[in-house]
Parts: C-alpha cells; sequence; structure tokens
C-alpha cells in the first residue's frame, strides 16, 4: 500500500492498551479498516466505521481484492515503505551521508532518488523495484 503512495498505518505500529478490536473500532475512524477478522468486520458495521473485509489468504488475492475495491497498486515513490512518511528529493550531503554510511557506490547520485528524512534512508529505482512492476503486471492480468 505504502509503495503506491497510500496513507497506511499497521496495527502492529500503534501502541495501544486492552482489546484489539475495541480499539481499532474506536480509533482512526477518518482511515478505511482492512480486516481479515469477520467479527470486527461485523462490529465495524454495526458501529458505522469504514471497512474492507478481506478474504484471501495470498498477498496476490488481497491485492486483487482491493483492486475490485478501486485501489491502484502503481509504484509512486512517495512514501516510506518502514514508516509511512512523505519521501522527498535528498540534497547531495544527505545522499552523501547514506551512501557513506551503506558504502554504496557514488555513482549512485546520477540516479532518480528518494530520501525519508525519518529514517534516513535512500530510495532507489533498483532490482527490487523491478521485481515489483513486473509483479504489478502480472496482477493486471
Ligand atoms: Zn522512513
Amino acid at each position: 500500500m505504502r509503495i503506491s503512495g497510500y496513507d497506511t498505518l499497521s496495527i502492529s505500529e500503534l501502541k495501544f492498551e486492552g482489546d484489539e478490536d475495541d480499539f481499532m473500532l474506536k480509533n482512526f475512524r477518518d482511515r478505511i479498516l482492512l480486516t481479515k477478522d469477520k467479527e470486527l468486520y461485523r462490529k465495524s458495521i454495526m458501529e458505522g466505521r469504514k471497512v474492507i473485509l478481506i478474504r484471501s489468504d495470498t498477498i496476490e488475492g488481497q491485492m486483487r481484492e482491493l483492486m475490485e475495491r478501486g485501489v491502484k497498486f502503481r509504484i509512486v515513490m512517495d512514501r516510506c515503505s518502514l514508516c509511512n512518511t512523505p519521501l522527498r528529493k535528498p540534497s547531495r550531503e544527505e545522499a552523501m551521508e547514506v551512501i557513506e554510511r551503506e558504502k554504496l557506490s557514488e555513482d549512485m547520485l546520477e540516479m532518480g532518488l528518494w530520501y525519508c528524512e525519518k529514517c534516513k534512508k535512500l530510495y532507489w529505482m533498483g532490482g527490487h523495484w523491478k521485481n515489483m512492476t513486473r509483479f504489478l503486471r502480472k496482477l493486471e492480468k
């Protein structure tokens, strides 16, 4: 979702106390809840919470279900896949700092780079990128 530019939160990243279902029902009500839990889905409908019930067990199947609901999976460099922060172009200094720290090649400065200022992480179009593109193309068929 994040790779496609959707503002996304995962329950595993949230701190809460008490019942998970209760928490999900009462918080982040401006967001759409994605769940495989039929009971939570039913409760969400009753409480008037926006919710989508996911049925498939595979990533591919789940993505197809979301595509049927109008989610567009495309690869854009909008958000950090680790922390959800919007990405921006790095300055030369920022890019160099990561390149030196991670012992990357300086040639990377010539590539299209994106930067997460929170994680101090660089994104670029590498092998992972090409695999994702191939995977998405397969899904669209
Ligand atoms: Zn980040």
